[in-house]
């Protein structure tokens, strides 16, 4: 039996049995086709119609020369037919001619990417049948008939949009009228009839007449349409895959534009910008389809529906309820009132910004709709990301308020700031992005064709256009901030200028928009990070700390960063860098005089000046996280670090030496020689310190080891701020982590040396403060005696900086600028080691430490420090592996939560 390429609305069953799951229909029939016909299954009035699967465009775009296959051509012949018998109206018929719009529609929705072709069906004769039809309603026959000829000659034979709409322009300037709909029949036939000389002079072909032609021109228009270069960029925006192709639903016209008790609009049963639970729209009276989406008409809010056409919003709004009890989402419709009755031609799940998908998804839990594992599931890691985003300050927004800097306001579709320099068109906005600018694309109205501006842009700005305008949908969709229909802006493109009143702005200026509010601003804002104050997020992220195993901690030195990372939830700190502290000015001397300093009584003086500090650094974070777990790592790297740069201190000398030969008094002579002896002492410890490889040389536990006096200055601070913060009525757990060891033997002696240290403390202070040891995972000889390792350890911090650094034999410092883009570029090697952890590689090595550790070691706790343990693929790793914590950045402490759970539940059978 020939494969099915075409499936009638009715025929969802087959379509299911055919497929399998649900999602696989979607794959089959396009998110577009499944969802007709599934409105069609649960009894939403939808006109009839059938779906031409992704497979007949798959095979199609892949046959050589493209062919149109003959069992699809034969398939969509009988469907046509069948929609013919369910409307009593024929194809081609003169006297009851059937008409029909051909959409696409993928697997994944990709709103305006594609083409879809109106009123397929029409021609002269066809036409006059239908003006003694709708008795004599010529007006809109003329004005769909000259839709077809527009949308075949844009879709099907590449002809420029502009021409068309310039004779409509022109028609409405001789007429003197403003509008599209003032126009009369007789303007409509003189248009169709100069839009067929266009099609004519452009394509170099007539526009054909028959029916049949039509349709099958425009559906290989559809196929081809997956190709083209703005779904191609939208696809590779949007992680979708290359593979999947287009389905095509041939759906029976209703009509919007048969008189003034006809409407057409799109809508959301939420509001996509807040997720506020009221259904948000835009549509037209007397209008067709893509006269509201393309924001050339100034529509109504769909609010006022319920003036306009009371029954047909009822009956609306309870569609829209049972849409969103059936899909259990939120849904963007597509519907059409023809002559007072509702159709629906779309639903799809509506596109959100970050924080309307986080509160629709705890919404819909408390309304009962889907469980707290559903509203976790379906939140993103970036989603998570965009509530970090930078907001503008208010201080920054009430001066430049204050100096008139606020210049204008519109809708604020999708949220944040942004602010960059006004590009006029995509391609300039793509150009200027690429020269690393900030660009803020500001348009009229934006259309699919603007989509890789849009996705260089940081904000976008129009000047038409409602919340449910393309640019909206597409802004929401890349979290990139947008304000649009601001009426009050002009844009003249053959100046390169905007106006906003008497104001001018030039293409190339400065503005700023705050896509949260609606404003924009002349020059540049500043910005902050918001607070974590949004109610739905807390509420979505506690669901997602009951659910998962892994434990978020954060890595944090100071005070401040443990604060924001309570506030974000971790649940202990996993690293603090305690070299950090050294580098500030007032402690850097010291440290400098420990380093260059031989003599053991000089090096205790400096670490007993560098003592009090050290303590007052941990009683602060202690402080903080009262009652959590704090890992202080000791001193980790290398000590030239601190010293002097050797070419500074060479010239410095040099410059001294010149100085000195210029010298004419003595005294200025003595200070300047004993200046050159100083530095020259220096120098020559500099060089003493000075390593070939210092980053595999003289660090971490090897400083320990050699300057245990270092050790014992550090040990002693942690305790000594453990027992005053417990004096407090604190609660502290110091967990001591060693960095860098290869040995079993290199934690032995450090062990020796802090256990003592930590005792007499606790003796001096007449305490008992619980405290764990421990070491980092950093280097592949740890991970391979791990076992031994885990002897003198009670914890394992895998550093996963160094251990892709020592593993795969490559620097973090230098490889990410170097060689390493060209084996991504060149897909050498997929993924950067750095970023995410190589699994095959360190993965394996994290396996045997954690296995080997745990075996000697059965209470050995195991968590990750490396940068990895805020990278989304990584945590899921680290959940696979059963790590008992990750430890990451505050800032990415929310979406180590939010992905940790994910981990645990794509661990259960869905
Ligand atoms: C690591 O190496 O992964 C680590 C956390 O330590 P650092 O980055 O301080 O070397
Ligand atoms: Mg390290």
């Amino acid at each position: 039996m020939a494969k099915k390429l075409v499936y009638l609305f009715e025929e969802v069953e087959t379509a299911e049995k055919a497929s399998g799951s649900w999602e696989d229909v979607r794959g089959l029939l396009g998110g577009k086709g499944a969802n007709l016909a599934e409105m069609w299954r649960i009894g939403v009035q939808v006109p009839p119609g059938f779906t031409v699967t992704t497979e007949a465009c798959n095979e199609y775009l892949s046959s050589p020369g493209a062919a149109f296959p003959d069992e699809l051509w034969k398939q969509e012949l009988e469907a046509l037919r069948a929609i013919e018998k369910q409307t009593g109206k024929g194809f081609g018929d003169a006297t009851n001619p059937l008409l029909v719009s051909c959409r696409s529609g993928a697997k994944i929705s990709m709103p305006g990417m594609m083409d879809t072709v109106l009123n397929i069906g029409l021609n002269d004769e066809t036409a006059e049948g239908l003006v003694k039809l709708t008795n004599g309603d010529e007006r809109f026959v003329y004005d769909s008939y000259r839709r077809l000829v527009q949308m075949f000659g844009i879709v099907v034979k590449g002809v420029e949009d502009d021409l068309f709409e310039e004779v409509i322009t022109k028609t409405r300037l001789e007429a003197g009228v403003e509008t599209d709909a003032e126009l009369t029949a007789d303007h409509w036939r003189k248009v169709t009839r100069e839009f067929k000389a266009i099609y004519r002079h452009e394509s170099g072909s007539k526009f054909p007449t028959d029916p049949l032609a039509q349709i099958k021109l425009a559906t290989e228009a559809v196929f081809k349409s997956w190709n083209g270069k703005r779904a191609i960029d939208y696809r590779n925006a949007s992680n979708i895959p290359h593979s999947l192709g287009t389905a095509t639903s041939i759906v029976t016209m209703v009509f919007g534009n048969m008189g003034n008790d006809c409407a057409t609009g799109v809508a959301m049963t939420r509001n996509g910008s807040t997720g506020e639970k009221h259904i948000e729209g835009d549509y037209l009276i007397n209008a067709q389809g893509e006269d509201v989406v393309a924001g050339i008409r100034m529509t109504e809010d769909i609010v006022k529906l319920q003036q306009d056409m009371p029954r047909a919003y009822k009956e609306f709004e309870e569609i829209a309820k049972k849409l969103e009890r059936h899909y259990r989402d939120m849904q963007d419709v597509e519907f059409t009132v023809e002559k007072g009755k509702l159709w629906m031609l779309q639903t799809r799940d509506g596109k959100r910004t970050a924080q309307a998908a986080v509160r629709i998804a705890v919404d819909m839990v408390k309304e009962g709709l889907i469980t707290k594992e559903e509203a976790v599931k379906r939140i993103t890691p970036e989603q998570i990301d965009f509530f970090l985003h930078p907001q503008f300050e208010s201080s920054a927004k009430e001066e430049a308020e204050s100096q008139g800097k606020l210049v204008a306001t519109g809708l604020n579709v999708s949220p944040g700031a942004a602010y960059g320099v006004i590009a006029l068109d995509a391609d300039l906005a793509e150009t200027w992005a690429k020269e690393g600018k900030n660009v803020i694309m500001v348009r009229p109205e934006t259309k699919p064709d603007d989509v890789h501006g849009m996705l260089a842009a940081n904000g976008i700005l129009t000047s038409r256009g409602g919340r449910t305008s393309h640019a909206a949908l597409v802004a929401r969709q890349f979290g990139t901030p947008a304000v649009v229909g601001v009426s009050s802006m002009e844009i003249d493109m053959s100046k390169r200028l905007v106006k906003i009143g008497e104001l001018i702005i030039k293409e190339g200026d400065v503005i700023s928009v705050d896509g949260t509010i609606g404003d924009v601003y002349l020059g540049e804002l500043s910005t902050k990070i918001p607070d974590f104050k949004d109610p739905w997020l807390i509420k979505l992220l506690s669901w997602a700390d009951e659910i998962r195993d892994l434990g978020v901690w954060a890595n944090a030195d100071y005070p401040d960063d443990a604060k924001r990372a309570l506030e974000y939830g971790a649940e202990g700190i996993g690293l603090c860098r305690t070299e950090h502290m050294f580098f500030q000015p007032e402690r850097l001397s010291h440290v400098q005089k420990m380093i260059l300093n031989e003599l053991p009584v000089k090096q205790q003086e400096a670490l007993d000046a560098l003592l009090p500090f050290q303590r007052e650094d941990f009683m602060g974070l202690f402080k903080v996280m009262d009652g959590l777990p704090v890992i202080i790592r000791l001193i980790d790297p290398p000590l030239h670090e601190f010293l002097p740069n050797h070419t500074d201190l060479a010239r410095e000398i040099s410059d001294i030496k010149i100085r000195l030969q210029h010298a004419k008094n003595l005294a200025d002579i003595d200070a300047l020689l004993e200046q050159v002896k100083e530095k020259d002492w220096i120098l020559k410890r500099v060089e003493a310190n000075r390593e070939e490889n210092p980053m595999l040389g003289f660090r971490g536990v090897r400083l320990g080891i050699h300057i245990p006096a270092l050790t014992s200055m550090q040990v002693r601070a942690i305790f000594e701020a453990a027992c005053m913060a417990a004096k407090e009525g604190i609660s502290v757990f110091p967990k001591i982590m060693i960095p860098l060891t290869s040995h079993a033997n290199e934690l032995k002696v450090q062990r020796e040396l802090l256990e003592n240290v930590a005792k007499t403390v606790m003796k001096e202070q007449r305490m008992t403060i619980e405290y764990k040891f421990g070491t980092m995972i950093e280097i592949p000889r740890a991970a391979l005696t791990a076992d031994e390792m885990a002897e003198y350890s009670e914890f394992f911090s895998f550093g996963t900086n160094d251990l892709t650094q020592t593993t795969y034999g490559i620097s973090r410092d230098d490889a990410e600028s170097g060689f390493l883009l060209e084996y991504l570029d060149r897909g050498i090697i997929t993924d950067n080691p750095f970023s995410t952890i190589d699994q095959n590689g360190i993965g394996e090595l994290m396996k045997i430490a954690v296995k080997k550790g745990r075996t000697s070691n059965a209470a050995l706790e195991c968590g990750i420090c490396g940068e990895h343990g805020g990278d989304p693929r990584s945590i899921q790793f680290c959940h696979t592996l059963g790590l008992n914590y990750v430890s990451c950045s505050p800032f990415r402490i929310p979406i180590a939560r939010l992905v940790a759970a994910h981990a645990k539940l794509g661990e259960e059978p869905s």
